[in-house]
């Protein structure tokens, strides 16, 4: 996707603060992070949101790739053995303000019961 903000991350057209990478995962650093730690663990394929996903031919291999990248990515931030949250959030209601897929995975201090 030419104009999608993570797609140009991606190809290395945006600089980010790369936490973790594999060939099908790119993870970086919130640009407004909420938390000590707050990552965003992206799938490098172009998949709106989850909602798209569930229709995609490759959502097992794209879904297992992010449950495959989540330890890394918490090992690598340094929350690994404190805890974390992973959050997905999608649609207008759901806060959701990049149409690319991504997780945030967000810790570093005692989070919220709910939410952060
Ligand atoms: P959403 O609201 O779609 O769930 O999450 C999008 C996230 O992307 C937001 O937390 C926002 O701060 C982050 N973000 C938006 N643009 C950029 C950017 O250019 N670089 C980085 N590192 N994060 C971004
Ligand atoms: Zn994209």
């Amino acid at each position: 996707m030419d104009d999608c903000i993570f797609c140009k991350i991606v190809r290395g057209e945006i600089p980010s603060a790369k936490v973790y990478e594999d060939q099908d995962i790119l993870a970086f650093n919130d640009i407004n992070p909420v938390a000590p730690v707050h990552v965003l663990i992206v799938p490098k394929k172009h998949v709106s949101d989850i909602m798209t996903l569930s229709e995609h031919e490759q959502r097992a291999q794209i879904m297992e790739s992010v449950i495959r990248a989540v330890p890394a990515v918490a090992k690598a931030a340094g929350v690994a053995e404190t805890g974390f949250r992973l959050i997905n959030n999608c649609g207008e209601e759901g806060g959701q303000t990049v149409m690319h897929l991504h997780f945030h995975l967000i810790g570093g201090r005692k989070l919220g019961e709910k939410l952060i």
